[in-house]
């Protein structure tokens, strides 16, 4: 029962990004641990690859207005440096640090990289991880005693564990996860999963020893940053911001690459003006995030696009106006007997106590949303994207000039 509706999409949205960067994190952890001959080989060259990716996060992060990613790529570069190229004395309390400095960088707001703002943010966490880093380095000791009950714990997981943890940071850990594990759940974005495998990135450090392996999964990490930079940069461009479906920019370079034969159907949500000016415009815009997705549900191979305002397109490639319409009015049908339930804004916000033996007085309303369509297809008058969406356009006037809540096709057809 839980595996329903929004809980559903929440899991599949999860798995689908945590895929990519879950692929990459795997193959460079193996890869560094198995060491394949022809990394051997590399191992001279992996410095300048390593610290040259990480470089790339930073730029690319800087001109996508990402600052943590930038944060997190410094932070990787300074851990790195010390844990591979000198016998660093502080080394536990640095990686400590930067686990530290990377879930504080997770649960902070994105600030954007303003000069002032990086500056200040720097600052901040530069003197915030010295803060840290001489404290778990003077009180690690006496802090260790006191988490003496997890030294069988390190044991329990085995000999690897208890000589790169000690208790302490074995404690920290455990914080450091949960705390990254709880944002990046609540907030699954792209930016903060790139920021949750930094973490992981960094925690597999004290296992790796001296040597360039060591490097690989930094790698990894730059290569899941500047992914998750380009994709969401292609997804700001072609992706709607409310609905989260295909926007119009999207629509007009996938029609591009379409053959001649196919349909495009205008739709409209009916009456949304009154809507919007009886329950308000969130609510509104709630309205259009359901439509939208229950477009993008449509079957006979149809695809969704977000128009503008409360307008959609589909686009039903390699079919007629005849053999689309079935699917469009099924659409329309779903859409129609949907019960949605709003919150109605002339309704107290808490909900009055049921009163004995009544019937509990709710502040929830439910209503049926209609869309209105009209069908075109390419004809011998009518050749070009442009003019087929015209005629569909048409086609949509005439739906509601005929009470709404219907399909037509264009006069054209
Ligand atoms: P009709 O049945 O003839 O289509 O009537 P209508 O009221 O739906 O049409 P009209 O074009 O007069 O109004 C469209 C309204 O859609 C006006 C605007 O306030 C609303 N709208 C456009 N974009 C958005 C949006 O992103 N969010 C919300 N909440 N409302 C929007
Ligand atoms: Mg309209
Ligand atoms: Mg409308």
């Amino acid at each position: 029962m839980l595996l329903h509706g929004p809980f559903l999409l929440y899991l599949t949205s999860l798995l689908k990004r945590f895929a990519f960067p879950t692929t990459i994190f795997v193959i460079a952890i193996t890869m560094s641990y198995w060491q394949p001959m022809w990394l051997v080989n590399w191992s001279k060259q992996l410095p300048y690859i390593t610290y040259g990716a990480l470089a790339a996060m930073i730029l690319l992060s800087a001109q996508f207005g990402r600052a943590r990613l930038i944060y997190l790529a410094l932070l990787s570069g300074v851990v790195l440096f010390c844990a591979t190229t000198s016998d660093f004395l502080y080394l536990d309390a640095l990686t400590t640090c930067a686990w530290l400095l990377t879930v504080i960088l997770m649960w902070r707001p994105e600030k954007g990289i303003m000069p002032t703002n990086l500056f200040l943010n720097f600052a901040c966490l530069a003197g915030f991880g010295f803060i840290l880093f001489l404290g778990l380095d003077h009180f690690a000791g006496a802090l260790n005693n006191l988490l003496i009950g997890f030294y069988p714990l390190l044991y329990h997981l085995g000999p690897t564990a208890s000589q790169a943890f000690s208790p302490l940071e074995c404690a920290l850990l455990i914080v450091c996860l949960l705390m990254a594990l709880g944002r990046v759940l609540w907030l699954p974005d792209n930016n903060h999963i790139a920021l949750f495998f930094g973490l992981l990135v960094l925690v597999t450090l004290p296992f790796q020893g001296q040597s360039n392996d060591a490097m690989l999964p930094f790698i990894g990490l730059s290569l899941i940053s500047i992914t998750a930079v380009i994709i969401d940069s292609f997804n700001m461009a072609f992706r709607d911001e409310l609905t989260g479906i295909p926007s119009r920019r999207a629509l007009m370079q996938y029609v591009q690459g379409m053959g001649k034969r196919y349909t495009v159907v205008m739709g409209d949500v009916d009456h949304f003006k009154k809507f919007n000016d009886t329950y308000g415009h969130d609510v509104g815009d709630q309205v259009l995030k359901l439509v939208a997705s229950k477009l993008s549900q449509i079957s006979g191979g149809g695809k969704a696009f977000r128009y503008g305002g409360e307008e959609f397109t589909l686009i039903f490639p390699r079919k007629e106006s005849t053999e689309a319409i079935a699917f469009v009015d099924a659409i329309r049908e779903t859409l129609a007997s949907y019960p949605m339930v709003i919150r109605d804004k002339n309704r107290p916000d808490k909900a009055p106590k049921k009163k004995s033996g009544g019937t509990p007085v709710s502040n929830h309303k439910t209503v049926h949303i209609t869309c209105s369509f009209g069908v075109a297809h390419r004809t011998a008058d009518f050749t070009e994207f442009a003019d087929i969406m015209k005629q569909a356009d048409l086609a949509l006037y005439d739906a509601k000039k005929a009470g709404r809540n219907c399909v037509k096709i264009a006069k054209s057809v």
